[in-house]
C-alpha cells in the first residue's frame, strides 16, 4: 500500500492505531504514573482521551481534507480550472517533550501520517516508560519504513538533526527550539516550533474572584504546573488582591487537601534538575502559601508567592512548576509595561467582566492564544489554531490545521486550449493601454 497517495490506506492504518491505543490505554496511564506520578484522571483527560478524540476526528474528516480543492480562477486566466492539491512533504521528523509525553508525541504523528508522510518520532528521554509504550504501539501499527520511533537524548537528537528532512515538527523549550531552527536552516527545511514563555494572567477589579481563583488553580496546578500554557504569573488589581489570594488558598486546599503531598491528584516534578531550579526560586522569594518540598520524591507543593520585583529569579524565565507569583497593579498602564518586558507569550488569560478592557488587552499584546475568564481551555477546541508567536513559537496546529501543516499546498492552473487570447504575448506594440485599463478595472 502507498501511504503517500492512498487516502483509504491512511484511514485504515490510523483506525488500526486507534484500536491499539484503546487496547493499551491502561498501560499508557501506568507508564505516565511511573514517569512522574501523573494522576490517572489527568492522564486520561489530557493524554489518552485527547489523542483518541484527535484520531477519530482525523479519520472522519481525512477524505475531505485531502481532496483537491477547486478555487475560482483569476479573471485574466479564464477559461481555466484552478486547483489546490495537498501533497505530503515526504520525510518528517517529530521531536516531543516530556510534559505531556503521549499527547504531544502522538498528535503530530497522527497529522503527519494523515497527510501522507513518512515519520520518525523522537520521544522525550525524560519519560522513558511512556516512550517505551509509544514505541510498542507505533511498531505494532506501522511498518518501520512508514513510522519509526528513535529513542534517545541530546546526542541522538543531534545526530537526527544532521540528516536532511522535509519537515521538522518540534515541541519543547525556546533554547532547544533555536538549535532546531539552526539545524533546519542548513537544508531550508520548514519547521513548526511549539515553544514556551511566561504566560500572564490578569485579574481585574470586576472579575468574579471566586471563580477566577478556582479556574486559575486548576490551570496552574494540573500536571504540577508543568504545562506550556499554564498561567505563569498573576497580575491582580490592588483592590481585589486580598480576597483573591484568600480564594486561591481555599481553592488549592479544596483541590488537594491540607497536605497536597498526600493527594493522589497532584503530580511530581520530572527530575532533580527541574526540582532544584524550582526550590531555588522558592528560597529566593516571599512565600504566601505552600512552599513545601521533598527531594526524594521531587515533590513541590502548590505555592503562592508575593512578588513585585521583576528582577527576582522567579520573574526571569518560564517557571514550569507549581509556583504562582502574584504581582499587583493599580493603573492599567502597569499591566502593559510588565507584559511588554517579556518575549511574546504562548498564552495570555484575562479575568474581567469588562468587554472593553478585554478587547484592549487582546488588541495591545501579541500572544499565541488564550482565554477570557478561564485558563488553558482554548487548547481543546479543534477549530482554534494552537501555536506561539515570536519566541513562543513558529506555526500552529490542531484540527484541520494539523493536516495542513504537514501538507504542501500545490496550486495548479489547468488552462483551456480551445481559445487563446493574444493580449499578453509580444510584440506588445499598442497593447499597453488596453492591459492597463483591464488591470485598473480588476
Ligand atoms: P526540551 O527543549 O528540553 O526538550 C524537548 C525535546 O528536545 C526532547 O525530545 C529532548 O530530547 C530534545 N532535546 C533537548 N536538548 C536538546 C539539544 N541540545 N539538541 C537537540 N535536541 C534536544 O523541552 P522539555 O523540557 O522536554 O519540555 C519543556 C518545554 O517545552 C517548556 O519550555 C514548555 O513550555 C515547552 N512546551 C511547549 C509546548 C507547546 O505546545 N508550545 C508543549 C509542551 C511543552
Amino acid at each position: 500500500m502507498n501511504y503517500k497517495t492512498d487516502i483509504g490506506y491512511r484511514k485504515e492504518i490510523l483506525t488500526r492505531l486507534l484500536s491499539n491505543i484503546i487496547s493499551y490505554e491502561n498501560e499508557i496511564v501506568k507508564a505516565l504514573q511511573e514517569d512522574f506520578s501523573k494522576p490517572a484522571f489527568e492522564s486520561v483527560v489530557t493524554e489518552t482521551s485527547y489523542v483518541i478524540s484527535d484520531l477519530k476526528y482525523t479519520i472522519k474528516n481525512l477524505s475531505r481534507w485531502a481532496k483537491p480543492k477547486k478555487v475560482f480562477p483569476f479573471v485574466l486566466n479564464i477559461p481555466s480550472s484552478d486547483t489546490i492539491y495537498k501533497e505530503p512533504y515526504g520525510k518528517v521528523l517529530v521531536i516531543a517533550p516530556w510534559n505531556y509525553p503521549f499527547q504531544l508525541a502522538l498528535c503530530p504523528v497522527i497529522a503527519a501520517v494523515a497527510a501522507g508522510n513518512q515519520v520518525v518520532l523522537k520521544p522525550s528521554e525524560l519519560t522513558p516508560k511512556t516512550a517505551e509504550i509509544i514505541e510498542t504501539i507505533l511498531s505494532k501499527t506501522f511498518p518501520t519504513n512508514h513510522v519509526e520511533v528513535v529513542q534517545g537524548g541530546v546526542e541522538i537528537t543531534s545526530r537526527l538533526l544532521e540528516q536532511r528532512w522535509d519537515y521538522i515538527f518540534f515541541t519543547g523549550s525556546v533554547a532547544v527550539g533555536k538549535i532546531i531552527a539552526k539545524a533546519a536552516a542548513k537544508n531550508l527545511t520548514p519547521v513548526t516550533l511549539e515553544l514556551g514563555g511566561k504566560n500572564p494572567c490578569i485579574v481585574d477589579e470586576t472579575a468574579n474572584l471566586r471563580l477566577a481563583a478556582k479556574r486559575i488553580v486548576w490551570g496552574k496546578f494540573i500536571n504540577a504546573g508543568q504545562t506550556c500554557i499554564a498561567p505563569d504569573y498573576i497580575l491582580v488589581h490592588k483592590n481585589s488582591k486580598s480576597y483573591f489570594i484568600q480564594f486561591l488558598k481555599e481553592e488549592i486546599t479544596k483541590a488537594y487537601g491540607e497536605n497536597p503531598e498526600l493527594s493522589p491528584d497532584f503530580a511530581r516534578i520530572i527530575n532533580t534538575k527541574n526540582w532544584s531550579r524550582l526550590v531555588e526560586m522558592i528560597e529566593d522569594t516571599k512565600v504566601l502559601f505552600g512552599g513545601k518540598y521533598t527531594s526524594e520524591t521531587h515533590y513541590i507543593s502548590p505555592t503562592l508567592i508575593e512578588e513585585n520585583n521583576l528582577d527576582s529569579l522567579i520573574m526571569q524565565d518560564e517557571i514550569f512548576g507549581p509556583l504562582l507569583p502574584i504581582l499587583t497593579y493599580e493603573e492599567e498602564t502597569e499591566i502593559d509595561s510588565i507584559i511588554s518586558k517579556y518575549e511574546k507569550p504562548l498564552a495570555l488569560y484575562i479575568f474581567s467582566e469588562r468587554r472593553s478592557f478585554c478587547n484592549k488587552i487582546i488588541a495591545t499584546h501579541s500572544f499565541g492564544g488564550g482565554c477570557i475568564n478561564d485558563t488553558m481551555i482554548h487548547f481543546s477546541n479543534k477549530q482554534l489554531p494552537f501555536g506561539g508567536v515570536g519566541n513562543s513559537g513558529i506555526g500552529a496546529y490542531h484540527g484541520k490545521l494539523s493536516f495542513d501543516v504537514f501538507s504542501h499546498h500545490k496550486g495548479v492552473v489547468k488552462k483551456a486550449t480551445w481559445i487563446d487570447l493574444p493580449l499578453r504575448y509580444a510584440p506588445y506594440k499598442d497593447k499597453l493601454a488596453s492591459v492597463k485599463k483591464i488591470l485598473n478595472w480588476l
